[in-house]
């Protein structure tokens, strides 16, 4: 009768502990993406270019204008923890970009193959690196692992080929290309609408034409009847709203009480980061209930800017989720808006066809 004692405890080896990072960051393929998007916007570009297979899963491309990469920084670029963004913890307060943690690449890396093409402004040619598992690598066998210098025009390149490969689990949970497609074309859509002064293409590989063409001086009216339709654009009401006390500051569009759409479109952005918010959302619902037809839903694109010392970004490694102080009474001030400017439009109507 023998006892049996507990079993060793062990750490796991490091490429373990990556992958499973990894997996925690990006999801699907759609995550993969708006990582690199936001990389492509904190860059400073004007222009962003992607291009999808199989749904992401086969190749996500993605080319940007911006400022470029530095050659002597692409050794370290897909490490963990590599970062331009944040120096210390107290940034993490007053951080102004997208990114800032310096995971995405590095967790790109270890569950793709990863390509940067890159090229600076003050470089005379564009780099070429490779990545596995946070290092460079060779592109292909025999070759060298050190960025090769190529012909290029100024701003960033990353191909992430073959998502999920060497997880077969999660590869296999994919059933349906178009299904990882749309999710992509969604995300695109919500920060082509959301980046004035961005111009966005996004296409299947194979198809001739953009699934999303965006051109740089589109204004948000405008991006949203291209991203969506006339329908909602022809509809849109103005909502503007500043708050001293709770440190807030909303600008959107909102769909008019002559619209009425079958499920509700929320496209919020809180500090220039598409998030979710079912507070938001089902509040929102509410406050239209009262305006539309039963079963009616608006269209509802809202940029959120907090004083970044009252957010909590630092939740989750995917930060989808935001923290923030005063939320339901930042909501309740937001419904209220909303509320008067239905109101608004209803009168001018009524007047309108009174005379
Ligand atoms: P983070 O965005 O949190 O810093 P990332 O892993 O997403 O971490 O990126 C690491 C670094 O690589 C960034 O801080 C930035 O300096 C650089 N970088 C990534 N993508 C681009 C890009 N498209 N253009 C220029 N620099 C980039
Ligand atoms: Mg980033």
């Amino acid at each position: 009768d023998e006892m049996e004692g507990p079993r060793r405890i062990r750490a796991l080896h490091e490429d373990v502990v990556n992958k499973i990072a990894a997996g925690e960051i990006i999801v699907a393929p759609m995550h993969a993406l708006k990582e690199l998007i936001e990389n492509a916007v904190d860059a400073g570009s004007t222009s962003l270019e992607i291009l999808v297979k199989d749904g992401g899963l086969k190749l996500l491309q993605i080319t940007d204008n911006g400022c470029g990469i530095n050659k002597d920084d692409l050794p370290i670029l897909c490490e963990r923890f590599t970062t331009s963004k944040l120096k210390a913890f107290e940034d993490l307060q007053s951080i102004g970009t997208y990114g800032f943690r310096g995971e995405a690449l590095a967790s790109i890396s270890h569950i793709a193959h990863l390509t940067v093409t890159t090229k600076t402004a003050d470089s005379s040619c564009a780099w070429k690196a490779h990545y596995e598992g946070g290092k460079l690598a060779p592109a292909k066998p025999g070759q060298g692992a050190d960025p090769k210098a190529c012909a290029g025009r100024q701003g960033t390149q990353i191909a992430v080929e073959d998502l999920f490969y060497n997880v077969p689990t999660r590869r296999r949970a994919f059933r349906s290309a178009s299904e990882e497609y749309a999710k992509i074309a969604d995300q695109v859509g919500r920060y082509a609408v959301h980046c004035k002064g961005v111009a966005f293409s996004c296409k299947k590989h194979g198809e001739a034409g953009a699934g999303i063409a965006v051109p740089v001086n589109a204004t948000v009216k405008d991006r949203i009847r291209i991203v969506h339709n006339s329908a909602i654009a022809n509809e849109l009401v103005e909502v503007e709203l500043e708050n001293v006390q709770y440190g807030f500051k909303i600008d959107g569009l909102v769909s008019s009480a002559n619209y009425s759409g079958k499920k509700t479109t929320l496209l919020l952005f809180i500090n220039h980061r598409s998030v979710d918010s079912s507070a938001i959302k089902k509040a929102v619902e509410q406050t239209y209930s009262n305006f539309l037809p039963k079963g009616g839903k608006p269209f509802v694109y809202l940029s959120l800017e907090i004083n970044p010392a009252r957010v909590d970004v630092n939740v989750h490694p995917t930060k989808r989720e935001v923290n923030f102080l005063n939320e339901d009474e930042i909501i309740e001030l937001l419904c209220d808006e909303i509320r008067m400017r239905l109101g608004k439009v209803d009168t001018s109507r009524t007047f309108m066809m009174q005379s």
